[in-house]
């Protein structure tokens, strides 16, 4: 059983603000991690990549010394009772689930307690009924068989992510906020934070994925440029009644991502590529390496089918997200 003043229960305690059954599964969840991969990081020595918010991260915070502020604590918005513990050193990792407790469940009566608490309209002495039941079954917890409780996998050569940067601190333009370098984005001559991009109406922007190209030009093998003689073109289901009025022979414009483009965009680039060629803008050149990695092909239509089109002389390639779908104008 866990050792609870080598573990700093108390302490721990009064870190998460209470006891609760989430507090102690984190307790028994960093035990095992601190099981399969040894010593507490002091500094990155660990990572977590944690894919829920709750009292068991306190604990692996607190314990196992995967902190929010160190950047080796990875939050990962699923809403999921996982927690991947990896050991940078040698990739060796952890990946604990907890189990649905059988033969725990609240009777009727304690579940109103506990509905009553979260809606926050119990009274003093059901609020003590609670913290009672809460306290127990956390204590429960703290002496449940470790297999009953969690679910643990040790995995070799895990992928971790990368060391958390230290990166200087800029001043936004327009608020004057210090912020990470790397997060402020260029707004005309200005540097600004997302909230100050925000204000100025720069995600007002709408755009939503309509489809996406089936074809032979895979990412990375197809060549530069190359034109898909047959390319699908499979629109998603919420978007196929705009298919109507299209017809075979028509030529449309397809807008789609260079989902494979770096981020970076130079302003001045080579032709194709063409080092021996002189640079141009790069609103002067079809270049992929856009700020806004649009790409825009005016295709023949081959077929129309209920789940989107058959085109004639598509170049973008398989997988490529599709923006829009809209007849050629010359
Ligand atoms: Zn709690
Ligand atoms: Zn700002």
């Amino acid at each position: 059983m866990i050792d609870l003043a080598a573990h700093r229960l108390d302490a721990l305690v009064a870190f998460h603000g209470h006891f609760c059954p989430g507090l102690a599964t984190g307790v028994r969840v960093a035990e095992a991690a601190l099981q399969a991969l040894g010593a507490r990081a002091e500094d990155e020595e660990l990572v977590a990549v944690v894919e829920t918010n709750n009292g068991v991260v306190d604990a692996i915070q607190f314990l196992v010394g995967c902190t929010y502020g160190k950047g080796n604590l990875i939050h990962q918005d699923h809403g999921k009772n996982v927690f991947t513990i990896a050991r940078r050193s040698d990739g060796k990792a952890v990946r604990i689930a907890t189990k649905p407790r059988a033969g725990h469940d609240l009777t009727p009566e304690q579940e109103q307690l506990v509905a009553r608490v979260r809606a926050r309209d119990a009274t003093d002495a059901e609020r003590q009924r609670f913290a009672a039941l809460w306290e127990e079954r956390g204590r429960a917890i703290l002496e449940m068989p470790m297999e009953e409780l969690l679910e643990i996998e040790l995995l070799d050569n895990y992928a971790l992510p990368d060391c958390a940067a230290i990166e200087p601190s800029v001043v936004c333009d327009d608020c004057g906020a210090l912020v990470m370098a790397s997060r402020l984005a260029a707004h005309g001559d200005q540097r600004l934070c997302a909230t100050c991009v925000a204000e100025q109406g720069h995600t007002s922007l709408r755009v939503t994925e309509i489809g996406v190209v089936e074809n032979e030009l895979l990412p990375g093998a197809a060549p530069a440029r190359a034109r898909s003689p047959r390319s699908r073109v499979v629109v998603h289901e919420a978007y196929q009644q705009g298919l109507q009025g299209l017809a075979p022979g028509q030529t449309v414009d397809v807008l789609f991502v260079f989902s494979e483009a770096p981020a970076e965009a130079p302003l001045l680039q080579h032709p194709r590529g063409d080092s021996t060629a002189p640079k141009r803008g790069v609103f002067a050149l079809r270049s992929p390496h856009r700020p806004s990695p649009i790409g825009l092909t005016a295709v023949e239509i081959l077929e129309v089918a209920p789940e989107g089109l058959v085109v004639a002389g598509l170049d973008a390639w398989h997988g490529s997200p599709v923006l829009d779908i809209k007849p050629h104008v010359s």
